[in-house]
């Protein structure tokens, strides 16, 4: 259980709270639940892109094979390295 410190009232506090016991500060919690949506997001990236590069790589389309690469590993270093 971390100890954070209160924006509002400066007090050290649990961040397991949703509000401050001392001065009432309301803390947002959307980090986690952001940080799945947008692995998600890369995920599905990830699988379009390659699956856009084997189809394209197969039909000879080296050009788009190789924008859809491309992207495909852009989304896999930003899935990997946070
Ligand atoms: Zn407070």
């Amino acid at each position: 259980m971390p100890i954070i410190k209160c924006p509002g009232c400066d007090k050290r506090i649990s961040d397991e709270v949703e509000l401050c016991p001392t001065c009432g500060y309301r803390f947002v919690k959307r980090s986690k639940s952001r940080k799945i949506i947008i692995n998600i997001v890369l995920m599905m990236l990830i699988c379009i892109s390659a699956f856009i590069a084997v189809v394209a790589f197969t039909l000879g389309n080296t050009v788009i094979g190789s924008a859809a690469s491309v992207v495909m590993i852009i989304c896999l270093i930003k899935f990997f390295v946070k």
